[in-house]
């Protein structure tokens, strides 16, 4: 479904991934894990079109989309969750989810999209009128997922989802994240927190100062003694 062959992508002078390739079929969920700075984000960026690669080349679906402006992206069929989640605090949480769907035109299929979404995370449903601004971190993570599935994306790109969130708020992100994948949606999940990332992935890739350094199913890189203690915790 995705394939990223040898991209580099620079911020100014700053040379922030030097050759990365990965893939991602359909039905999958990929993890990419990394610690701070190493190009995680920045992958989700150069896939997105916000972070364009200068070279190599990004193809979804058969199509190269490397060069390609974001709203077409999104039109395609790739959402987003980013980083820091960007929910607008001062619009409720319909009007967050309407902006999700900006790419789309037929509203009974868009209001079937609400459904969807509000089945998914009743919590939104119930406070769809209250600011977004002062949903809590869990449920502005929740709203952030739900604004990506309103553009229904073949393809959902979770950037941290799991960021400064309590442990059992944490693993029902997790939980969501696989029954979205269940229905259908491939995901490709960027985290810190590799341990709960590689326990519901399919494969994984460990990516160090710009670099594909390892890649695998997600069960043996749970046991591989490298990534056990750069990102596991425990040698
Ligand atoms: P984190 O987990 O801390 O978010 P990350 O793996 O997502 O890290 P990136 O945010 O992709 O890492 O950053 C990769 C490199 O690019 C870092 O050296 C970072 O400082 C640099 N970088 C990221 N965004 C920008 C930007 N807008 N301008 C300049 N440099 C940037």
């Amino acid at each position: 479904m995705l394939e990223i062959h040898d991209i580099h992508t620079y911020y100014g002078s700053i040379h922030a991934l030097k050759g990365v390739s990965l893939e991602v079929l359909e039905g999958e969920i990929v993890t990419l894990i990394g610690s701070n700075g190493a190009g995680k984000s920045t992958t989700v960026s150069s896939i997105t079109g916000t972070a364009p690669a200068s070279s190599g080349s990004i193809i979804f679906n058969g199509q190269d989309i490397t060069k390609m402006k974001s709203c077409n992206i999104t039109r395609l069929g790739i959402g987003v969750s980013p980083e820091g989640r960007e929910v607008f605090g001062g619009l409720s949480v319909q009007d967050n989810l309407q902006i999700g769907a900006f790419t789309r035109k037929n509203k009974k299929e868009i209001a079937a999209s609400y459904e969807e979404v509000y089945d998914l995370f009743p919590r939104l449903k119930e406070r769809r009128k209250q600011s977004a601004g002062t949903l809590s971190g869990g449920e502005q993570q929740m709203l952030a997922i739900g604004r990506a599935l309103m553009s229904k994306p073949k393809l959902l790109l979770l950037d941290e989802p799991s960021m400064g969130l309590a442990p059992n708020l944490v693993e029902m992100i997790f939980e969501l994240i696989v029954k979205i994948n269940k229905t259908g949606v491939t995901i490709l999940l960027i985290e810190q927190n590799a341990n709960m990332a590689l326990q519901i992935a399919d494969r994984g890739y460990v990516l160090e100062t710009g670099r594909v350094t390892l890649s695998d199913s997600a069960k043996a890189l749970q046991t591989n003694d490298d990534v056990r203690k750069a990102y596991l915790g425990s040698a």
